[in-house]
């Protein structure tokens, strides 16, 4: 049993008997940590509001072999995100990309995928009106890569050829990225990815804005997302949190 400090992201809060709290946390460290914070909901808790879901802090837990829950003996909070809550579209995509980070971070100290889940947060929380869905398409994305995943968008995922963004192209989701002419008879071929989705993932990749999309484009983009996931990093079991994302996306405004 050792006492680690590291940092933290709280991805997924549950109650736990009258008075305490699991929490789902995204460690630098770590990897990804079932935490038992004893008493979190008294009102004179020692971790107040500071486990609230999406906050970044510096947590303190024993960390135990095998499957046994860790105590969670201290979080300081150094973030809080309470903004996301408030607005459903905001939620929806952030929630998605905690569901991601619950289900495919790793623990690798020398990496940035947390800072880079912390960033995209960051960028969901202060997503301009009307832009929530891209801003999320974006930090999704660019979660995926911090992961070791990015899409290649720029040439042939099977030959390497150099294949100009400005057009449209097969995509594999089996290749993770595009495929050239020649390869596309011996790669499986998920979809045609049009020039301007190839640009938009593209330009997120580059940490650019974007463009704003259509409502049509948005749900493509969730589409391409969700397939991508599942066949290039998935075990097949499904994304809720993703899926729920999507389901907004479907109903009229
Ligand atoms: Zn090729």
């Amino acid at each position: 049993m050792t006492l680690v400090s590291t940092d933290a992201i709280v991805l997924h809060v549950q109650d736990y008997l009258e008075s305490s709290r699991i929490v789902r946390l995204a460690t630098r460290e770590h990897g990804v940590q079932s935490v038992l914070a004893r008493g979190a909901r008294r009102p004179r808790s020692k971790f107040g509001s500071s486990l609230d879901l999406f906050a970044s802090g510096v947590a303190q837990f024993t960390l135990k072999p095998g499957r046994e829950l860790s105590n969670l003996s201290g979080f300081d909070l150094t973030r809080s995100r309470m903004g996301l809550a408030a607005d459903l579209d905001r939620f929806a995509s952030a929630s998605a990309l905690a569901e991601l980070a619950m289900r495919f971070a790793h623990a690798d100290p020398h990496d940035d995928a947390l800072e880079v889940l912390g960033r995209s947060l960051d960028e969901i929380a202060g997503a301009p009106r009307g832009l929530s869905t891209e801003c999320g398409l974006a930090a999704a994305w660019r979660y995926v890569a911090a992961l070791g995943f990015a899409p290649t968008l720029d040439h042939c995922c099977s030959c390497g050829t150099e294949l100009p963004v400005d057009r449209a192209a097969p995509f594999s989701h089996h290749g993770g990225g595009v495929v050239c002419e020649r390869c596309k008879r011996t790669v499986s071929i998920g979809r045609e990815l049009p020039a301007e989705a190839r640009t938009a993932v593209s330009s997120w990749l580059s940490h650019e804005q974007g463009e704003a999309l259509s409502d049509l484009e948005k749900r493509a983009h969730l589409r391409l997302l969700r397939e991508f996931l599942h066949h290039h990093m998935g075990d097949g079991r499904a994304l809720r949190a993703l899926d729920g994302w999507e389901a907004r996306l479907r109903r009229p405004a």
